[in-house]
């Protein structure tokens, strides 16, 4: 489908009461929230694209997600959005992802009978035994991931499940990631608890059934119909329109600078709902805020993220919808199955295509690597994994670099998203809402239900504070999480896809 963006950026008039910057799923919730309730919003959106993180690229009729997106929600708010945003229902769409190392497939969840079938009866003793010795001579201080991470599994688990694959996503040793964020994100799982919940999968191969929703032409089918239904309503989506300054005075926003293609345009407006990273947002404000407030915006800091898609002559190239590379011998982390998500995905003519994800930081050699070099390095990976042959691989492939992917849990940012969530709390009419908008691990549902609360907030209805989302919430769903016989220590660490998103 394609949506409707009206009225063109000559277009915009230089008054409009309330408007979304970014299109993503907390900017398009938001401005589908109000124009449901008969306020027409102006959402402004920088890239050519609709769905921000979550959008669906086209490349020779394939389409293409920045990293599989699952649609999952524990919120019963959000699957009634998602009913009505889209005019079909999604897909129900089987799940299997399973670890790929040192030439072995792990299922998981874990099963034990494949797990010690793949580690060897001597490897799996041996890691009972680093157990074993990890709990009689724990780590102490207990300084960082590694000293965590091996304090409650032991030396071997932790090498073959948690090292490499954390190092690739956040690009750094384990030694130099701080031992509270495995505290926060692997809180409630233990060596014991794993292997209890081992055992428990191969004992009931049923419950281990899972599905996930899925729109049949991927994430962006979603949210492109969300800014349809917005501009049906009479609310305006323009796309290219990049907000460059917003301006307050008296505790109250009162006009955005946009720019588009070198033209600028001053928009008054009452309202402003954002969800463009905090960094720029804080950057952007006339005037500036206190000192304290802009020292907080400057240290935040991101990881990046870019996909090269390849297409695979073969169909059944792999049954998996994704695979976890923890392979230390490659750079690349997941490798999607697209037609394994939905057929549609795939353009006519069969195969599949391949999404070969690398996580990267802007200026670092991955990110400045020429495209065709890269897709080189992704042919050559999957061939040297042995997960596909040369002869099966395309020649061509499409890259897509993708910034600001993941907001960095580092030792400051808590203390630096406090001070700007007070000082934003202090400006009702200045709202910023989502993933880099709060900094915060948000999955779509995440995002989408800040945008929710923003656009209550906005219309004077009750409603949760969207600072609140996605934070005590996601702390007891994390336990919820440990319990689950389909605990997913591998997707907490890559921070996406779980309930604690
Ligand atoms: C690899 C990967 C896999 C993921 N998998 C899943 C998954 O399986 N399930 C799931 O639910 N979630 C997943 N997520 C998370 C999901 O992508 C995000 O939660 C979601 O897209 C966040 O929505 P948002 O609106 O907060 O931000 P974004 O999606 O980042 O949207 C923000 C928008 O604002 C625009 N913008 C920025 N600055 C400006 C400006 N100055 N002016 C105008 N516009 C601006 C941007 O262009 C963007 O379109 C994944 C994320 C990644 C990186």
């Amino acid at each position: 489908m394609k949506f409707v963006i009206t009225p063109s950026f000559s277009e915009i008039p230089e008054e409009w009461p309330s408007i979304v910057i970014g299109a993503g799923p907390a900017g398009l919730t938001a401005a589908y929230v109000l124009a449901r309730e008969g306020l027409k919003p102006l959402v402004l959106e920088a890239s050519p694209w609709i769905g921000g993180i979550s959008r669906t690229h086209e490349w020779e009729g394939n389409r293409i997600d920045i990293g599989g997106h699952r649609f999952f929600t524990k919120s019963v708010l959000v699957q009634e959005l998602w009913g009505e945003m889209m005019d079909e229902p999604m897909l129900k769409v089987p799940r299997l992802s399973r670890i790929f190392y040192r030439g072995k497939f792990y299922q998981y969840p874990l099963k034990i009978l494949n797990t010690v079938g793949n580690l060897g009866v001597v490897e799996s003793v041996r890691m009972l035994m680093s157990y074993v010795k990890a709990r009689v001579f724990p780590v102490r201080p207990e300084e960082s991931f590694e000293d965590w991470v091996r304090n409650r599994f032991g030396d071997r688990l932790y090498r073959t499940f948690f090292k490499t694959y954390t190092e690739k996503v956040w690009g750094i040793p384990c030694t130099e990631i701080r031992a509270d964020w495995a505290a926060q994100r692997i809180h409630g799982l233990s060596f014991v608890s794993a292997v209890m919940n081992a055992l428990r999968n191969s004992g009931n191969v049923k419950s281990l059934i899972t599905t996930f929703d899925y729109p049949r032409l991927g994430p962006g089918m979603l949210w492109e119909s969300a800014a349809g239904k917005v501009v049906e309503m009479g609310g305006a989506v323009v796309t290219g329109a990049r907000v460059v300054k917003v301006e307050h005075e008296g505790g109250r926003v009162s006009a955005v600078e946009v720019e588009s293609g070198g033209e600028v345009r001053r928009v008054r407006c009452g309202q402003v709902i954002s969800s463009m990273p905090l960094s720029v947002l804080v950057r952007q404000l006339v005037p500036g805020p206190p000192e304290a407030v802009r020292e907080a915006a400057a240290g935040l800091r991101y990881r990046d993220f870019l996909i090269v898609a390849l297409r695979c002559r073969r169909a059944d190239v792999f049954p998996d919808n994704w695979i976890y590379i923890h392979a230390a011998e490659v750079r690349v982390g997941r490798i999607q199955n697209f037609r394994n998500w939905s057929a549609e995905m795939i353009a006519e003519g069969g195969g599949t295509t391949l999404g070969m994800e690398y996580f990267c930081s802007r200026g670092d050699d991955l990110w400045e690597m020429r495209d065709e070099d890269l897709v080189a390095q992704a042919r050559r990976e999957i061939v040297s994994l042995g997960l596909a042959e040369e002869g099966d691989i395309g020649e061509e492939g499409h890259v897509i670099r993708e910034l600001n992917a993941y907001p960095v849990y580092d030792a400051e940012y808590r203390a630096h998203v406090t001070t700007l969530s007070e000082w934003f709390g202090g400006c009702a009419t200045l709202q910023t809402v989502g993933r880099n908008g709060m900094h915060r691990y948000n999955n779509q549902d995440h995002s989408m239900l800040a945008g929710y609360y923003a656009a209550m907030r906005q219309l004077g209805r009750p409603g949760e504070d969207p600072w609140e989302v996605n934070t005590e919430r996601s702390y007891h769903e994390e336990q919820v999480l440990a319990e689950r016989k389909d605990t997913d220590v591998t997707e907490i660490l890559a921070s996406e896809q779980t309930p604690v998103e």
